[in-house]
């Protein structure tokens, strides 16, 4: 229950940000702390995702490793410092990001609604962006097919709204320039984060760790950032009401639609 306790004082210190500059501040200040990241010595440009509420979530925890390869690579761990990035890239330029889990744990104890250990998990998730009225949830996951030659990013929405697909339209357009997929990118997801959401909301699976080469490349440091700062810049275009199309590409035959959530 302490676990759960933790992501609740997360919510609750991050809403209280809000309230003040000062408070703002701190917030960046911790999250700086967590991403190793120094502090910015200038002021950012006003941007569209100021005030914005975001919540990132980076998928799986605790007993749940995600994706992983055998040999000590998780997907969990991937997936947590790609969105400590994506939250301090946003808390710098003043919107307030709101990370459903900040160490390795599940999020089930927070909700009791749901039958299975499982989507008492996924259900806390969305259930955050809920509670907090959030303008959009971006759930950060990596992924795993047999094929070894399968690689780049994929964005799903929720059909829930038309929004979600142009907030995976958006993150696409920029992803697409990190690790772009040779098969179909941007697609409706049928998956219960996305299918329970109220608000705008994607999955985005950064990469696959099947791909040898990308493997590598998901656990440095400096690719990791690379993928939260487009994904940090899609939300931008999101919140400047970009809409963009995305291109319809023929499904390459090792390609995947069903990301291990
Ligand atoms: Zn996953």
């Amino acid at each position: 229950m302490a676990r759960a306790g933790g992501a609740v004082l997360v919510v609750v210190v991050v809403r209280r940000a809000c309230a003040s500059i000062a408070a703002g501040a701190l917030l960046l200040v911790w999250l700086a702390a967590l991403t190793g990241r120094a502090l910015p010595v200038v002021a950012l440009p006003r941007s569209a995702a100021v005030g914005k509420v975001i919540v990132v979530d980076p998928g799986h925890g605790g007993i749940d490793p995600g994706s992983h390869n055998g040999e000590g690579t998780m997907e969990k761990e991937i997936v947590l410092e790609i969105a400590r990035d994506i939250c301090y890239l946003l808390a710098r330029a003043r919107a307030v990001p709101i990370l459903t889990r900040h160490g390795d744990w599940e999020m089930s104890p927070i909700i009791e609604h749901e039958t299975t250990r499982h989507r008492r998990d996924l259900a806390a998730r969305i259930h955050i962006a809920h509670r907090t009225n959030a303008d959009a949830f971006v759930s950060v996951h990596v992924n795993k097919v047999r094929s070894a030659s399968t690689r780049g990013a994929i964005v799903f929405y929720s059909r829930n709204n038309p929004e979600s697909k142009r907030l995976a339209t958006c993150i696409h357009s920029v992803i697409q320039d990190v690790a772009p997929h040779q098969g179909m990118s941007v697609l409706e997801g049928d998956y219960y984060v996305l299918n329970a959401a109220k608000v705008p909301a994607v999955i985005v699976e950064v990469g696959f760790i099947s791909h040898p080469e990308e493997k590598e490349l998901l656990l440095a440091p400096s690719y990791r950032g690379q993928l939260a700062e487009a994904i940090f810049g899609g939300l931008v275009l999101f919140f400047e009401g970009s809409g963009v199309t995305p291109e319809r590409k023929a499904p390459s035959p090792g390609g995947s639609r069903e990301p291990s959530l």
